[in-house]
């Protein structure tokens, strides 16, 4: 058997952080293989080996049987592999032609244009790709962007291609069709990498699957022999059980209330309103006005226009600090700008935002022994893992980092929280933990408003779910009377109406 992919015993440090611990990856000539993996399991890095970017410090790679040293991407892509990135590495303001053709390394100061051009076209027809030459790479959709990527490497002549956590970008329609694309290259005679964190996907798309765990290979197995529970926990460790236990609940008034507030320039106001016992989830693809509407919900932008509410009261010019001391908080989606001192300690980042309160206060001193209490009670309650309070909290892992900003905003205090992007760079087992005390909070009476790009965590975590698009709520409704495919389609049909909108004016 010639495998397209051996790397053995692959090791690559990046100074005390071993990535890839003698990693072995072999893939057979047009397999579908998956490399599954928490965040910092060392995917990427695997794969930045093999694609020339990083230099191994031990192993052996193999390409079609014959033993390599891939220096740079150029000597890769000469070996025909390619990579389609996380980030797209593209020039906007050209067409897709042109991005094509004048990005190959290969051509020369002598362009045979339409020959180039012919090529590339082929190419579109063969796989499929429903790209047009001449459309402005700006123009595009992310998934369309992605497509000219693929269209990339299929140019450079790629016989192995990686695809790194592509579908994170993408909406669940535009996942489908990637998938789709997919199993074409390989039916037509492609190997394919698919780097993933998710369960499903690998399951769906995978014939093989490596599982990375803390930079070592915890599994080799066919996909259609391991369950979703088996990856998941090859992938943690241990049995993971996310289960979500939402109880039904009637909520209770309106606590917090956006009115005819604009969320983007030139675009209708948002209405929204959320209820004590209540989490209402924004759903949408990236960028399309979750941020500002974070921004705006905190007090770190003013609305040009509408009103913003708290328990009845307007407090649209309120800034963050008298917010919070109404009964706001706020779990950022950056939550190394917004809700940590890196450099601090534990106890000290427990006081942010909290400094004014009297529990911690004798006059204009901090009461250290009060905070200090204060925050070994809340690392035992959310199961931080540190070495105490005096760490600071930069050093924690991610998941811990969230766990302790967790604790410190889904506080007693809190009747609103705003909670943006709460499971982002997590593991399974922190994610499970966060729902699990978002839920507690909405349980005790609090009300949430949930913004995520996630749409499992959306539809499994909301009673109400709002859509996002382009700075729009375009539809909003009970979270049960969406489906997964509704709810994309809401926002591809948006699009398309806007497109005949704009065609007719
Ligand atoms: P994954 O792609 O599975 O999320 P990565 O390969 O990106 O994981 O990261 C694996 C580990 O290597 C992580 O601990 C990460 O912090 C570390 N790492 C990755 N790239 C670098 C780098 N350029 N410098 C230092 N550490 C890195
Ligand atoms: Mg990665």
């Amino acid at each position: 058997m010639e495998y397209a992919i051996e790397m053995l015993g692959i090791t690559k440090r990046f100074a005390s952080v071993v990535a890839n611990d003698h990693v072995d990856l072999v893939v057979e000539k047009q397999e579908i293989h998956c490399l599954l993996g928490e965040n910092g399991s060392g995917k990427s890095t695997l794969m930045n080996v093999l694609f020339g970017i990083y230099a191994k410090d031990e192993g052996e790679i193999r390409i079609n049987g014959k033993k390599v040293d891939i220096q740079s991407p150029k000597e890769a892509s000469d070996l025909g592999i390619g990579m389609v990135h996380q980030h797209f590495m593209l020039f906007p303001q050209n067409t897709v032609l042109e991005n094509i053709i004048l990005g190959d390394e290969r051509s020369s100061l002598f362009l045979n244009y339409e020959k180039n051009k012919k090529d590339v076209q082929e190419l579109i027809d063969k796989y499929d790709l429903q790209l047009n030459l001449n459309d402005k790479v700006c123009n595009l959709s992310v998934g369309m962007k992605q497509r000219v990527e693929i269209l990339k490497v299929l140019y450079r002549g790629a016989d192995i291609i990686i695809f790194d956590e592509p579908t994170s970008v993408l909406t669940p329609q535009e996942s489908d069709m990637l998938m789709q694309m997919i199993l074409n290259l390989r039916d037509q005679g492609k190997t394919i990498i698919f780097i993933s964190h998710k369960l499903n996907e690998t399951k769906s798309i995978g014939d093989k699957v490596t599982v990375l765990r803390k930079g070592q290979v915890a599994a080799n197995v066919d996909c259609s022999e391991a369950t979703e529970r088996d990856l998941a926990r090859f992938m943690v460790g241990k049995d993971v059980d996310s289960n979500l236990k939402k109880k039904m609940i009637e909520p209770g008034e309106v606590v917090f209330e956006i009115k005819d507030v604009s969320v983007w320039p030139d675009r209708a106001p948002c209405n929204l309103t959320v209820r004590k016992n209540e989490i209402v989830g924004i759903a949408g693809v990236d960028g399309n006005g979750q941020l500002e509407l974070e921004e705006l919900a905190i007090g770190l932008n003013t609305p040009c226009s509408g009103e913003i509410f708290l328990k009845g009261e307007a407090i649209g010019n309120e800034n963050v600090l008298s917010r919070r001391m109404s009964g706001m908080s706020y779990v950022p989606s950056d939550r190394f700008k917004y809700a940590m001192l890196p450099h601090q300690s534990i106890s000290r980042n427990l006081l942010l935002g909290n400094q004014e309160r009297n529990a911690f206060r004798n006059k204009a001193l901090i009461r250290n022994d009060k905070l200090n209490e204060y925050a070994q009670a809340k690392i035992e309650e959310f199961n931080v893992v540190t070495t105490g309070i005096e760490q600071p909290i930069g050093a924690l892992s991610g998941g811990n980092q969230q766990k302790t900003v967790l604790s410190r905003e889904l506080s007693d205090e809190a009747e609103f929280v705003i909670v943006s992007q709460p499971t982002m760079g997590l593991d399974i087992g922190a994610i499970d933990f966060t729902h699990n005390v978002i839920l507690e909070k909405r349980n005790q009476g609090c009300a949430i408003l949930l913004i995520s790009a996630d749409l499992s965590e959306v539809m499994a975590l909301s009673d109400r779910i709002a859509v996002m698009y382009e700075g729009e709520i375009v539809a909003i409704g009970a979270a049960d009377s969406f489906s997964r495919e509704e709810l994309g389609l809401l926002w591809q049909d948006t699009k398309r109406r806007r497109q005949i909108e704009d065609e007719d004016s």
